[in-house]
C-alpha cells in the first residue's frame, strides 16, 4: 500500500506548515497508518535533536560578557 504522504509532507506537517485541511488529513491518516506514525517519529525526534543544537548556541551577548569577564580575570597584575 503506498501512502499519500511523503517525508517531505510529514516534516512540514510537524512544522504545521500546512494548511487545516491537509493537517487534519494528515493527523487522520497517522492514526491509521503505522509507517507514516513512525515516520513522524523518526522525524520528531530529528528535529527535537535539531532544536536542542539551536538552543546549545550562545547568543552574541553571552559571548560578549564571557569576554568581558575573561578579560577582567586575566588582566595582567602590572601593580605586583
Ligand atoms: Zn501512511
Amino acid at each position: 500500500m503506498k501512502c499519500a504522504f511523503d517525508e517531505m509532507m510529514l516534516s512540514q506537517y510537524l512544522e504545521k506548515d500546512l494548511d487545516a485541511e491537509t493537517m487534519e488529513r494528515i493527523t487522520g491518516h497517522i492514526r491509521e497508518c503505522p509507517l507514516c506514525r513512525k515516520e513522524v517519529e523518526r522525524l520528531k525526534t530529528a528535529v527535537r535533536i535539531i532544536r536542542s543544537l539551536e538552543e546549545v548556541a550562545p547568543p552574541r551577548n553571552y559571548l560578549e560578557s564571557v569576554g568581558g569577564n575573561l578579560k577582567k580575570s586575566s588582566a595582567p597584575n602590572s601593580e605586583d
